[in-house]
């Protein structure tokens, strides 16, 4: 691996993710190739942070003037009290994943939306009042879908098996943007445009299931995107594939999202190809150490 190219001095500055547990965070890999490509003399860390000293830590942010700030389990809804403001996608999600330090405070952000809605446009996929889309699954990573797609005007079916969990995503939809077309349903239609798994159905060691209702025809209509990155091709992208569907992997989205934080706290264009290839390793690494699919 290339090592940084500027040493630890005075002026390194330092970003980092808060977990608990974070070893086997993927984020430093991505954040750190990116400061190296681009001769910053920064660095990115993992702070293993108890869900009791959470507050401490997010004082830590503002006292020891940290450059950025992500946010893994379980503290993605227990740090936005302790923030001083939230982008709409956050509010709406009610999960932080990205803290930026500003001129008014702490502001947290979502990222996961933005590296869907990168990863959905990269991918060729336009959402406009006519796209009809499925989504799989109804917890965070599902809520931050409703939330980007509905703001592109798209009109979701939501499929879950905890159908209250699914009503309370979609009543908190219409609250954040009352003009949402989000339906929770039990049967399934023909004619999605896009299908998004938002479930951990068919994520590492589970490799062999498919989270696809069996309702549900792939063909070349549709795109199918699984936020799973590990492994990169499920089971369901593969049957895509295999029907002449277009799919994109859940490698795409983690990669827009740490990109959108790069972005945001540097104020430079993410160096993506490099933080892929970072990721990327990194993941073939873990697969060889049988770690986990936390980001
Ligand atoms: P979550 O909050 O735990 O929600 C998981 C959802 O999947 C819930 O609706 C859950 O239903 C459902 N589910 C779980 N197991 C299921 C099963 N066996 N059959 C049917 N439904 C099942 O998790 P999350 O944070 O939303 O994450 C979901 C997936 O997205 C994970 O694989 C995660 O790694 C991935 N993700 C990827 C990215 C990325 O950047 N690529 C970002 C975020 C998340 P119940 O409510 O009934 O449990």
């Amino acid at each position: 691996m290339k090592q940084p190219s500027a040493e630890i001095d005075g002026s390194t500055r330092t970003a980092g993710v808060i977990g608990w547990p974070v070893e086997h965070t993927l984020s430093p890999a991505m954040h750190n190739a990116a400061y190296t490509s681009l001769g910053m003399n920064w660095r990115y860390l993992a702070f293993a942070v108890r869900p009791e000293r959470l507050a401490q830590a997010i004082a830590g942010v503002r006292g020891l003037g940290l450059a950025g700030l992500n946010v893994t389990i379980p503290h993605k809804e227990g740090v936005i009290p302790l923030l001083d403001s939230l982008t709409p996608a956050a509010r709406a999600i009610g999960a932080v994943n990205s803290i930026t330090p500003t001129e008014d405070g702490l502001e947290g952000e979502n990222t996961d939306v933005l590296g869907l809605m990168t990863s959905l446009q990269e991918g060729g996929v336009e959402i406009t009042t006519a796209t009809r889309v499925l989504i799989l699954g109804a917890g965070g990573a599902a809520r931050a879908a409703c939330f980007g797609v509905l703001e592109k005007g798209g009109r979701i079916s939501v499929y879950t098996r905890n159908r209250a969990r699914g009503e309370r995503l979609a009543a908190d939809m219409r609250t954040s943007l009352p003009s949402g077309d989000i339906a929770v349903v039990d049967s399934l239609t023909a004619g999605y445009d896009l299908i998004i798994n938002a479930t951990p159905v068919g994520m590492w060691p589970d490799q062999d299931a498919s989270p696809l209702p069996p309702a549900i025809q792939l063909g070349p209509q549709v795109t199918v995107m699984d936020m799973i990155y590990r492994p990169q091709e499920t089971k369901l992208l593969k049957a895509a594939q295999i029907a002449g569907a277009r799919t994109i992997s859940g490698v795409e989205m983690l990669v827009g999202g740490g990109g959108a934080s790069f972005a945001r706290w540097s104020g430079r264009k993410a160096p993506i190809d490099v933080m892929r290839a970072a990721l990327l390793q990194a993941l073939s690494g873990a697969a060889n150490h049988g770690g986990t699919n936390s980001a």
